[in-house]
């Protein structure tokens, strides 16, 4: 068996959704509870973790070449680890088809990555794709230093079975973490520098504590953290948004003016094939409550284009819903189809032609969209949260409530809350002035 030395520095590579982001930045801490350190820029690492999306058929393809990257020339490669959903969805396949990876570990389970690491180093290969019964998050060390803006991971896996979607299956059945757990991590994130919290889950809004009480009340009370200014949270689907999440957004102040809700597309049959067990007119009237709560929210989405089946008539119902909604942001993908879901073996699979033709002209609407709601804001006077320098000397950029990123120039710093009067828009960007 081939011996390596313990690694002295380490690499994080995360692909995907902000989850995977989360889990990237917890097992670097653990890595550095460990004494390994980040390798510095430009510089080889002795261990590197790919921390994979299985989300897009290209993305577990990426993850092979990714490894072969990393292969030295003299045919030796650094310790590699593959975390996330393509070695939850994979698992020993990735061993059998990467002779130079040594460890492959699921999303439930990279807090056994020491354990993996020292037999890695006697040579063992090991593969980890358990849901263990003890939770990760009790066995990751504390938070230590993070930016003005923090994610906290409050919910986990999903139990909506889309047809096109491999979550269920590589994140597992929907878990809410303990209310005083969440409670207890929000403050040390605070501590550790966080204004901002955005709390994350895969159906975020399906979040119930102990009690059965929803994300309104661990909003409710995060807003009471004195220090903390910004609450936000993402990824939410339609049927799990309450009554009292809405009214949240018209009674707690420091709840940002902002809602993901994912939609996939505007036509009823594609929705039920899709399994999204909702509609087009439901969805609507969801908005229809929130913008009742807070009329100045900003609106974001997910769509797909050329889901098997879909035929030019539904398409152009997606425009119609994009146009009735005008949203401030959005993403949007062709569909892909992934192994094992219904909708890969599903009827009517669309030409890639009219896939890349469709998504086109969606994002043009998008953009369009997105443009329109910048433009409005001109004028308006807002908080911005700065996160980091700009290019030019004095340059700042951060952003607005409603998400929009904002550079203005002033004597200010990374974490500063400062008021600014938004006075010119871009597609992607808005320029703000100082108000003093
Ligand atoms: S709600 Fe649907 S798209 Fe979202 S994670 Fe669950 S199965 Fe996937």
């Amino acid at each position: 068996m081939r011996h390596t030395p313990p690694p002295r520095t380490y690499r994080v590579k995360s692909f995907g959704c902000q989850m995977n982001v989360y889990d990237g930045e917890r097992m670097a801490e653990l890595l550095a509870e460990q004494g390994i350190s980040p390798a510095p820029e430009g510089e080889e690492a002795d261990l590197v973790v790919l921390n994979t999306c299985h989300i897009r058929e290209k993305a577990a393809e990426k993850v092979y070449s990714d490894i072969g990257r990393l292969r030295r020339e003299d045919g030796t490669a650094p310790l590699i680890a593959v975390a996330g959903c393509v070695a939850q969805a994979e698992g020993e396949e990735i061993m059998a088809r990467a002779p130079s990876v040594s460890m492959v570990v699921g999303p439930q389970a990279y807090h056994r990555l020491p354990a993996m690491i020292a037999d890695a180093v006697e040579g063992r290969r090991v593969v980890d794709t358990d849901m263990p019964a003890e939770t990760k998050f009790d066995m990751l060390p504390a938070r230590r230093k993070v930016g003005p803006s923090a994610f906290l991971t409050v919910q986990e896996g999903c139990d909506k079975f889309c047809t096109y979607c491999v979550v269920p299956y590589t994140r597992g059945a929907e878990v809410s973490r303990p209310f005083n757990d969440l409670v207890t991590e929000a403050h040390r994130l605070v501590e550790a520098g966080a204004r901002e919290i955005t709390l994350l889950g895969q159906n975020v809004n399906a979040w119930r504590d102990e009690s059965n009480r929803g994300l309104e009340k661990l909003i409710e009370v995060l807003a009471a953290i004195p220090e903390l200014a910004r609450i936000r949270y993402t990824t939410s689907h339609p049927n799990d948004m309450t009554e009292g999440l809405i009214e949240a957004h018209r009674d707690v102040e420091k709840l940002m003016p902002f809602l993901h809700l994912p939609v996939q597309a505007g036509n009823d049959r594609v929705l039920k094939a899709m399994n999204r067990s909702h509609t087009v007119d439901s969805y609507l009237r969801i908005l229809d409550r929130v913008r009742a709560a807070r009329p100045d929210i900003a609106l974001s989405g997910d769509f797909i284009v050329g889901f098997p089946g879909e035929s030019d008539a539904e398409f152009e119902d997606t425009l119609k819903l994009v146009e009735q909604v005008g949203y401030a942001q959005c993403f949007s993908f062709k569909y892909s189809p992934r192994p094992g879901t219904p909708a890969a073996t599903m009827d009517g699979q669309v030409p890639a032609a009219v896939m890349d033709e469709r998504l086109q002209r969606l994002q043009g609407a998008l953009n369009a969209s997105q443009l329109a709601f910048n433009r409005h804001s001109v004028g308006t006077r807002c908080s911005v949260l700065v996160e980091r320098q700009g290019k030019y000397p004095g340059q700042w950029l951060g952003k607005s409530p409603w998400l929009q990123s904002v550079h203005f120039t002033a004597d200010a710093a990374i974490g500063d809350l400062v008021e600014v009067e938004l006075v010119e828009a871009g597609a992607n960007s808005l320029s703000g002035r100082l108000v003093q």
